[in-house]
This record gives C-alpha cells, sequence and structure tokens, in this order.
C-alpha cells in the first residue's frame, strides 16, 4: 500500500513521480524496462517544459547536457529561405534545447533516487487492475511472478500502447497519417553550429538538428510506400541503412553526411490517439498514454511533463476522494494536446513532397512570411509551445 501507484517510468512517469516525492507523498512507480532504452526518440525539450523541470530541480543539469538550439533555418537549393530566432519566446530559456531522451532520462531517475532510492522498481509490467472506488489494485508481473501494489490513486504514465488504459475502459481516438520518416544520427561536419535547419526540397523534408557530442541527427521525410519521393532508383532495396540515409541527404541537401560515422538509424511512421478522458474512477491518464502526437514538431514529450505538472497540486484532494480542480485540468490540458496535434500536422503538411510549380509557391509564401517580423515572432512561439 502507497499513496500514488505510477504506471510507467518513462520521462512522463520519473517527473510525476518526483514532484509526488517532493511534496511528502509515498509513490511507487512500475517500469517494465530492466535498465534504461538506449534508443534515442525525443531530442527537443521546449522553454515552457525547462520551466517545469525546474520545479525538481534538474533544469541546469539537462541545460549543462544537451545544445541549446537559439535559430531554425529554413533553405532550399543552398539559399536561406527564412531564419527564425528563439531569442524572445522566454526570459530563462531562450531557445529549444536538444538531448536524446536516453540522457534527459537518466537526469530524471537520478533526481527520482535521491529522493526516495525505492520509489522506482524496474522489470515489473503492469497486467491489470480493478478500481473498487476507494482504492486501486493493479496487477502486475515482477520478473515472471505475479504481484500487486495497491493505492488511492493510480496514474497511468506507461506510454501510446497504455495497459493501464485498456484496464480503466477508456477508449481512444485513433488517426492514422501517410508521412513516413527515416532518422539517424551523425557526426556534424555541416558548419550549422547549433542551429536546427529545415531543408524543403521537393521531394520532401529533411530537417538536421544539433546533437550534444558534435553529432547531428537528420531526418528524411519518405514517400508513401517507405522509399524517397518519385525517385525508385534510390529506394533501399533490403531496407534502408545509414549509407542510403547518407545518399538521400546529400540528393536532397547538397550537404555530405559520413555514413560510417552513424549511430543510431530509426524509422517511424506518424499516429495520433487521443484518450476520450483523463480520468477514469480513480486513475488518471498522463503523456502518451493519453494523448499521443506525431513527433514532427517535438512537442509530446513536453506536453505529457506539463500534464504532470498540472496534475501534482490536485493529488492531496485526489488521494482522500475529494476531484476539486479535475475537470478543469481534463479539458486544459486535452486542449492542449489538441493544439499540439494541429501544429505538428502543420508542420507534418510544410514537409510534404511537392512538384516544382507548388514548391517555389510554397517556399516562396514561407519566405515571405517569415519576412514580417510580427508573423516570425509568432511562429517562433508557437514553434516552442507559447
Ligand atoms: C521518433 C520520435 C521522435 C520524438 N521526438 C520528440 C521530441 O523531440 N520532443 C518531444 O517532446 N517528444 C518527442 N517524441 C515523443 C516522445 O518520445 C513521447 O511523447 C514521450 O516519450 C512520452 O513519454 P511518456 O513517459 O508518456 O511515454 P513513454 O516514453 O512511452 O514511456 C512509457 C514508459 O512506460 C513503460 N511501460 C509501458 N507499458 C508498461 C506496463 N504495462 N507496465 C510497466 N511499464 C510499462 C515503458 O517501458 C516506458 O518506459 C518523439 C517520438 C518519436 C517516436
Amino acid at each position: 500500500m502507497t499513496d500514488v501507484v505510477i504506471a510507467g517510468g518513462g520521462p512522463v512517469g520519473l517527473f510525476m513521480a518526483t514532484l509526488l516525492l517532493q511534496q511528502g507523498l509515498e509513490v511507487t512507480v512500475l517500469e517494465q524496462r530492466t535498465a534504461p532504452e538506449p534508443h534515442s526518440r525525443a531530442i527537443g525539450i521546449h522553454p515552457p517544459a525547462l520551466d517545469a523541470l525546474g520545479q525538481i530541480g534538474v533544469d541546469h543539469e539537462l541545460v549543462r547536457r544537451g545544445v541549446p538550439i537559439r535559430r531554425g533555418l529554413a533553405l532550399n537549393g543552398g539559399r536561406t529561405l527564412a531564419e527564425m530566432s528563439f531569442a524572445r519566446v522566454s526570459a530563462r530559456f531562450p531557445f529549444v534545447l536538444s538531448l536524446p531522451q536516453g540522457c534527459t532520462e537518466a537526469v530524471l531517475e537520478q533526481r527520482l533516487r535521491e529522493l526516495d532510492p525505492a520509489a522506482l522498481h524496474r522489470g515489473v509490467r503492469v497486467t491489470g487492475l480493478r478500481d473498487d472506488g476507494r482504492q486501486v489494485e493493479v496487477q502486475a508481473c515482477d520478473g515472471g511472478r505475479p504481484a500487486s501494489f495497491a493505492a488511492p490513486l493510480l496514474i497511468a504514465a506507461d506510454g501510446v500502447r497504455s495497459a493501464a488504459r485498456a484496464a480503466l475502459g477508456v477508449p481512444v481516438r485513433h488517426r492514422d497519417y501517410p508521412d513516413r520518416y527515416l532518422m539517424g544520427d551523425f557526426a556534424d561536419g555541416t558548419g550549422f553550429g547549433a542551429d536546427a535547419a529545415l531543408f524543403l526540397a521537393g521531394d520532401g523534408i529533411v530537417e538536421s538538428f544539433p546533437l550534444p557530442g558534435k553529432l547531428r541527427r537528420w531526418v528524411v521525410r519518405l514517400g508513401p510506400d517507405g522509399a524517397a519521393a518519385g525517385t525508385p532508383d534510390t529506394s533501399p532495396a533490403n531496407g534502408p541503412d545509414a549509407g542510403w540515409l547518407a545518399r538521400e541527404v546529400r540528393r536532397r541537401t547538397g550537404i555530405d553526411v559520413d555514413a560510417g560515422s552513424n549511430s543510431m538509424l530509426s524509422g517511424f511512421g506518424v499516429r495520433s490517439r487521443l484518450a476520450h478522458r483523463m480520468a477514469a474512477g480513480r486513475g488518471i491518464l498522463i503523456g502518451d498514454a493519453a494523448h499521443e502526437i506525431s513527433p514532427i514538431g517535438g512537442q509530446g514529450m513536453s506536453l505529457g511533463w506539463l500534464d504532470a505538472l498540472a496534475l501534482a497540486p490536485l493529488v492531496p484532494a485526489l488521494l482522500t476522494g475529494r476531484r476539486t480542480g479535475l475537470a478543469e485540468f481534463e479539458q486544459n490540458r486535452m486542449r492542449e494536446a489538441v493544439r499540439a496535434a494541429r501544429q505538428s500536422e502543420i508542420n507534418m503538411a510544410l514537409g510534404r513532397p511537392l512538384r516544382r510549380g507548388l514548391l517555389s509557391a510554397r517556399n516562396g509564401a514561407i519566405a515571405a512570411a517569415a519576412a514580417v517580423p510580427a508573423v516570425n515572432r509568432r511562429v517562433a512561439r508557437r514553434f516552442t509551445m507559447q
């Protein structure tokens, strides 16, 4: 028996747990993985999320480890179409921080362990739960053996395929998009420094972001069949590899990437999943368990952290069965999720393949809009979740 059981020890579950421990509550986090996830997914941390992470004192450590992206460039055919500065988006953090998700989770886990070395239970998979109206009993599999944990409140932060969400009986609205991407991390020989660069190419966008350790992440929009749009001769014969990605970057941007320096390669498709509600009985959904949005624009993890920040002050009352502020929490957070989902849809639409005539019209429109300072500032704020 504990105050709160949190299903899932990803970035959102770890942050939620740390906020609650700081409030003096007893917390049990159940995480199915026996060790932190080495594969890097999220890299972008937006200014409001850094402010939120400051509440548990990890903001400076994250900034120390990451690369602050202070400017974004839109380019095509060797020309800079637009520049966007993040200098005015936040007084404390006038940048988007780039840090691989594994490093971010390590910093969060360290802070959690400082407050309670026993709160995080690794290798424990949530399999079901029973809510009797007064408390939730969570059934789990702990290294192959059945286990159970009870608490007056369950917080489900177990990601897109949330077992806790299914057990709470919360339906999800699904949407699948035709967009597919291939991303890889390589040594950075570009000269872009800490700038992000978006190449608005006719065959689909190529995105490029700085990473710590003089690396760069390249993300290439693929055609619907997973090949490079309109170029069957360059489609990978046996699935994409680092050499293929490097050639595709060269073809669309003119930039040479050293395929031999590749340290991560991963393809992803795009879906959105919005839970019909975030609160169900004595369970609350946060993070990707409540809302999965397209990775393009990189807002999913920040959105989940802001859920946790908004939920933390309500938890003491929820433990006693009072649901004060919960309806408002749910309404505000789902509104933000819908807003972020729309923003990522716009980002995806801007990066789709286009024929030559339409391409120059679109790129011309982007350049003209970005040249208007008020529009440029507004877009910079939207990009950074303000
Ligand atoms: C390619 C890609 C790039 C992205 N880039 C960005 C970005 O730059 N910025 C950004 O903000 N977001 C980005 N995102 C989205 C971001 O990765 C997610 O929004 C974020 O990881 C959600 O965090 P979470 O803790 O809610 O879920 P998760 O990260 O999925 O964590 C859930 C945790 O729960 C555990 N778990 C699952 N089921 C169980 C169970 N039954 N029992 C116990 N434990 C369980 C999992 O092992 C996992 O550790 C990206 C996503 C992708 C795919």
